[in-house]
């Protein structure tokens, strides 16, 4: 079989390793001249199955009430004239009803824990390196209020097959020594204690070597212009490169892995997917002082901020803006990170050399990503995995070729189609 998949970033890549594994024949396109340069290129880091939780949730609507006004705020909505932002946000609270939000965990906790396994087993076939850190995420409480609803989340956990630990702030700073000095502050923590870490951007590129090795074609600075369609379905895609030419690639198969922009190229088919881009923001920095520095991944709750160590440097990401596809930095969003760096870890980082970044979430209202086929017979779907696109990216890789070559996917997940 045939396939094309359009988009290399975290979705693509995982998608055409699989599904070259599977025996199909696959030529990856990008606009960009190498794979990862856009979303997947500098996230927090977090492979992060114990926080399965969507952000639409029941306690979300008050929560970004509060935050109304505020230009730091952790979830920000900059209302425009578009309707598909407003519909969005619309679909956003009604996923926050309790029986919704709990399907939705459940279904991304399943994708979660299988994707998490792929990627342990991808790593033990491969080789592959990516500055990949294991020991866990632990996740960081100041407030002592929050700690009352921690047994509940743990035992929440557990029951979906997560292993997690609550500790108090002396078992935390046993765990991890680099937090000694916010001892007086710190309420207590959750420790997820399977999850791993990594270098996104450096994982697309040695998966997408090793999968050209294995035979994949990729063909960078490379534009989807269309698909090509008749009345039996999808023939293969119209392309353009980087001079202007026009060309054509036939396929059986086509996958849209175009993160945020899946949507509007798929608008011209008549398909309408509730993709929408959630701007997030993250600096990296190289780190001064490495036995002074956390060896584990961290997420501050309150603030909604993460930081995972990558090799000798710290990445520090986090806010979310809904802002259309804006990609224009905005210094308030980036010297929230630097604060937040600087109250956590002061002397630890050259901060002068920040590398800032931002990058378009491929946001679904449910969190839940579009996987599988669609109304178009040949034309698939592996998009709109938000916050959570590297944390499911090996399983969704997985389930999307097994839907393509017609075998059962393994999670228990809400596959389109
Ligand atoms: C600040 C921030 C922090 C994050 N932290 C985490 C985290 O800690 N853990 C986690 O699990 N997830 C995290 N995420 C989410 C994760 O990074 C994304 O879900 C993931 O990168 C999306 O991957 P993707 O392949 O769908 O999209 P992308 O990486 O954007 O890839 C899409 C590709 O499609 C290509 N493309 C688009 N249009 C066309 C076209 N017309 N023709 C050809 N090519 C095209 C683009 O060039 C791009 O390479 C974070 C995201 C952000 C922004």
């Amino acid at each position: 079989m045939e396939v094309v998949v359009i988009g290399a970033g975290l979705a693509g890549v995982t998608s055409a390793w699989y599904l070259r594994q599977a025996g199909c024949k696959v030529t990856v396109i990008d606009r960009q001249p190498g794979p990862g340069l856009e979303t997947s290129y500098a996230n927090g880091g977090q492979i992060s199955v114990s926080h399965p939780e969507p952000w639409a949730n029941p306690s979300a609507p008050s929560t970004i009430l509060r935050w109304l006004g505020r230009p730091d705020a952790p979830l920000l909505f900059r209302w425009r004239a578009d309707a598909a932002q407003w519909k969005w946000a619309f679909q956003f609270l009604r996923e926050c009803l309790p029986a919704r939000t709990h399907r939705n965990t459940r279904a991304i906790a399943s994708l979660a824990l299988y994707s998490r396994r792929e990627l342990q087993a991808l790593r033990e076939q491969t080789g592959i390196q990516y500055e990949a850190g294991q020991g866990g995420i632990l996740h960081l409480f100041e407030k002592k209020s929050e700690l009352k609803h921690l047994p509940a989340k743990q035992a929440q956990l557990e029951a979906l097959g997560i292993r997690a630990r609550v500790l108090t702030p002396g078992e935390t700073l046993e765990l991890e020594p680099s937090l000694a000095f916010m001892e007086s502050r710190l309420a207590g923590a959750l420790h997820g204690v399977d999850d791993e870490c990594g270098n996104a951007h450096l994982f697309c590129q040695a998966l997408s070597t090793k999968a050209a090795e294995a035979g994949v074609d990729f063909q960078f600075n490379i534009r989807l212009q269309g698909f090509d369609r008749s009345t039996e379905g999808l023939h293969g895609v119209r392309i353009r490169d980087s001079e202007g030419r026009l060309g054509m690639l036939r396929a059986d198969a086509c996958i849209v892995a175009a993160g945020s922009y899946s949507a509007r190229l798929v608008a011209p088919l008549g398909l309408k997917l509730p993709v929408y881009p959630v701007k997030g923001y993250s600096i990296t920095v190289p780190i001064l002082a490495p036995e002074r520095a956390p060896h584990l991944s961290l997420t501050d709750e309150s603030r909604r901020i993460v930081c995972s160590r990558l090799g000798n440097r710290l990445r520090i990401a986090g806010t979310a803006e809904l802002n259309g596809y804006d990609l224009r930095p905005n210094a308030l969003r980036s010297a929230t990170l630097l604060h937040w760096l600087d109250e956590h870890f002061p002397d630890l980082t050259d901060t002068g050399a920040a590398e800032h970044w931002c990058g378009l979430r491929p946001a679904t209202p449910s969190n839940i990503p579009l996987i599988g086929r669609t109304s178009v017979p040949g034309l698939y779907l592996n998009t709109g995995h938000g916050s959570l696109g590297w944390t499911l990216a090996c399983g969704s890789g997985k389930a999307l070729a097994d839907l393509v070559t017609g075998q059962p996917p393994e999670p228990m997940f809400p596959f389109s189609g």
